[in-house]
């Protein structure tokens, strides 16, 4: 290939935003030539490169949307410390199957006791099968809310929330909701009804909702249809796994001193 062509191409990927193909042209081109081979092989490694960046590119732009907060795994979490856990039921959700129907997860349970590690690990599995993800708490997404209604972009924020493929609300009835975060939540939970999984954790059971949305019970209720209506619920009880592991190492501890 003449310097001018091998130029020209280079600017055609360039202008193409084909970065990575026309970084790795040179050497491509070399390695054409030495192993002979055909137009379109050699044509197909150079994409090949490119699309394999664009999908890494992707990837990240998709982790770094996501928020999440921890960078925990499901094979990190421990099964045997939580036998009140469906161990099946969760590595069922692990297939990712319920995002295709809109299924919502609800994790309930006392704190500590791995709510939001399964949450977590569950949009990390989620993000790296490529769908989009975000991870709020219930606080958060009520600021926001907040903030946008002040500001005039109450519909952007909507937008926003309701487009992700798997919504984690996080922490939902640690702090009792004030009516106006309370309608935000429901609006949010309404416009990802049957369109996108919610998974949402919570300390409280489903019978003290109401109490969590302050005096509107309607709304409450209202919210917990649309949750329920297509759900997994996991309700986890037992003690805090930090707690347990506390307690496993000062009896091992006493256990010594005898
Ligand atoms: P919750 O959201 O229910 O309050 P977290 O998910 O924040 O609890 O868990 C509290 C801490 O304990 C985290 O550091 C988490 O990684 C750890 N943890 C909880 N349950 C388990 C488990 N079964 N296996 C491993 N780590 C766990
Ligand atoms: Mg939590």
């Amino acid at each position: 290939m003449s310097a001018d062509t091998y130029q020209a191409v280079r600017g055609h990927l360039a202008h193409l935003r084909l970065i990575a193909a026309a970084e790795a042209l040179a050497a491509e081109l070399d390695y054409a030539r030495d192993n002979k081979l055909t137009h379109t092989a050699f044509l197909e490694r150079l994409l090949a490169i490119e699309v394999k960046a664009s999908l890494s590119r992707r990837q990240a732009l998709l982790e770094r949307f996501a928020k999440l907060p921890a960078p925990w795994r499901l094979p990190d979490f421990d099964f045997d410390a939580q036998p009140s856990l469906d161990r099946k039921l969760i590595e069922d959700l692990a297939t990712l199957r319920f995002l295709d129907d809109a299924t919502n997860v609800l994790l309930i349970g006392p704190p500590g006791v791995g709510k939001t590690m399964l949450a977590v690990c569950l949009a990390r599995l989620a993000v790296e099968s490529g769908y989009r993800c975000f991870y709020t708490t219930a606080a958060d997404l009520a600021a926001r809310c907040h903030r946008a209604a002040l500001e005039g972009n109450w519909e952007q924020v909507m937008r926003f929330y309701a487009n992700p493929r798997l919504l984690v609300i996080d922490e939902v009835g640690y702090l009792p909701l004030a009516q106006e975060a309370a309608a935000a939540l429901f609006q949010v939970v309404s416009r990802r009804y049957l369109r996108g999984s919610v998974c949402l954790t919570t300390n409280l059971a489903v019978g003290q909702w109401a109490k969590a949305f302050g005096e509107d019970t309607s709304v409450a209720g209202a919210m917990l249809d649309r949750l329920l209506h297509r759900s997994v619920v996991i309700t986890i009880s037992g003690d805090s796994y930090r707690m347990r592991a506390h307690r496993a190492r000062s009896e091992r501890l006493r256990g010594g001193q005898k």
